[in-house]
């Protein structure tokens, strides 16, 4: 046992370890990462000893070990890519939708060129980066006008401040739903200075609600898509339609929050109706907000359209400075649209579409691509099987949907379920899956045929490497 003093006398220099490291790892790693890394590492040690956590003096090869892994992790990048065996399709946590491959390259042009962002070709003269998508997503939606802002949240705030500010907003109690990322519609409008007004019970409002609370300080109605909460049993709502005349009568807009937004009627295959864009403004709607990277399956983005008048008045907010999309998003959710066209195309190139209506015979297909090349491979340490399962659609759509799916059933035999899990979430390539029943899935719904040998073979290495539990 040696004493504190000693310890701490026997601690490394920085300048030799720096030194030294660089030796070892070369011109690659930026001398200010080794530096701090040394510093921190040392200093961690210091603390160790002060506390008499470590009464033993670490030897050479240990603080080498312990610099490089710290490196090693600084060096790290931290926003990667990784692969979504969840099944989740619209998986917020994991990116949302993915773009396709029009899209992806629409985002380096607009990354490595300069645009005509703000520019417009045909006069010269200083363009508006809205009207680069505008008309497309009228011709789509059949709406008037159109504006788009940085996401569906700035959407509604946007609106509900310049159309209702210091007024009163009525919305149906069964209506007033919190979307997740702490998005509450009540505090959205109280943020936008507008006055709350609820009606209804939370299962069941009327159109006498609505009639009933509309004052001389009314100025809006407000119908907002529960997306991932549903009232079942004894409900009822009022219809778009019946609202848009009730409007009317009173001279007040009615505005909806349509939340994911779909362009398609999916019901044609197989899932549940969903009332698409285009019917909400066939109903009357005077303005709609919808997500970008939601059901419509592109960039991040918060689609407002509507009529004209309306939208006119959106648009001279100085606030939309503020919630602007920039030119990644607009490069991106241009080639999104224009897919919009033909709906066979959408559902072909745009991925949230093509996993949604995948159908299960597909997916089991990927599975045994996968399950062919590592089960042998593996078996010694792990059971691998193909399981039927179900995959959810994800971003507050069709909560309780339950899409047919396969997945890659896996149980290590040393390695218990948690500690797998975890291990494959680190990895450089990181596998997100999830433990069910005591079984680690991989849903093969949202894995790309393109990952299919990057799985098999990060699968295959990791049980190849002897690994501690
Ligand atoms: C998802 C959602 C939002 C928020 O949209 P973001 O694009 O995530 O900002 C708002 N309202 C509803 C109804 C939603 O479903």
């Amino acid at each position: 046992m040696e004493n504190t003093k000693q310890l701490l006398r026997n601690l490394p220099k920085v300048d030799e370890c720096i030194t030294q490291i660089e030796n070892f790892v070369g011109p690659e790693v930026p001398t200010a990462i080794i530096k701090q890394v040394v510093q921190e590492c040392i200093e961690t040690e210091r603390q160790k000893i002060l506390f008499a956590q470590h009464d033993t003096t670490m030897s050479n090869a240990d603080w080498m070990d312990f610099f490089l892994a710290e490196i090693e992790r600084k060096n790290r990048v931290n926003f990667r890519r990784v692969i979504n065996g969840t099944g989740v399709v619209i998986h917020t946590n994991l990116g949302r939708s993915l773009l396709s491959e029009k899209a992806t390259n629409a985002l380096a042009q607009a990354g490595g060129y300069y645009s005509n962002l703000e520019f417009n070709l045909d006069t010269g003269k200083r363009g508006s980066r809205y009207s680069l998508v505008e008309k497309l997503i009228c011709d789509l939606t059949g709406a008037e006008a159109a504006l788009v802002v940085n996401n569906n949240a700035a959407a509604v705030f946007l609106v509900l401040e310049t159309l209702a500010r210091g007024t009163e907003v009525i919305v149906s109690r069964g209506q007033l739903v919190e979307i997740g990322g702490s998005f509450r519609i009540p505090d959205v409008m109280t943020k936008s200075g507008a006055r709350l007004v609820e009606v209804g019970a939370t299962n069941r409002t009327h159109l006498f609600d609505y009639e009933n609370a509309i004052s001389p300080e009314t100025s809006l109605l407000l119908r907002v898509h529960t997306s991932n909460f549903r009232l079942i049993g004894f409900t009822s709502e009022v219809s778009a339609e019946e609202m848009v005349v009730l409007a009317r009568k009173h001279g007040l807009i009615v505005m909806e929050d349509l939340g994911s937004g779909c362009l398609v009627d999916l019901s044609k295959f197989g899932l549940p109706r969903e009332p698409t864009v285009q019917e909400i403004v066939k109903a009357g709607v005077d303005v709609v907000t919808f997500s970008g990277d939601k059901l419509l399956g592109g960039p991040q983005a918060g689609i407002i359209i509507g009529k004209r008048d309306v939208i006119d008045r959106v648009k001279k907010n100085p606030l939309n400075r503020a919630l602007r999309i920039d030119k990644f998003t607009l490069a991106s959710l241009e080639m999104i649209l224009r897919d919009y066209y033909d709906t066979e195309c959408a559902l072909k190139n745009i991925p949230t579409l093509a996993m949604l209506t995948c159908t299960s015979e597909v997916i089991k297909k990927r599975g045994y691509k996968v399950l062919r090349k590592i089960k042998k491979e593996i078996e010694a340490k792990c059971h691998s099987c193909l399981v039927s399962t179900v995959s959810r659609v994800g971003g507050g759509a069709m909560p309780e949907y339950s899409l047919d799916s396969w997945a890659l059933a896996l149980k290590p035999l040393e390695l218990g379920l948690n500690a797998f899990e975890s291990a494959l979430r680190r990895l450089p390539l990181p596998l997100i899956g999830r433990i069910e029943n005591d079984i680690f899935l991989v849903d093969f719904r949202t894995v790309q045929d393109r990952e299919l040998s990057e799985l098999s073979v990060l699968l295959i290495d990791f049980f190849r490497v002897e690994r501690a539990v």
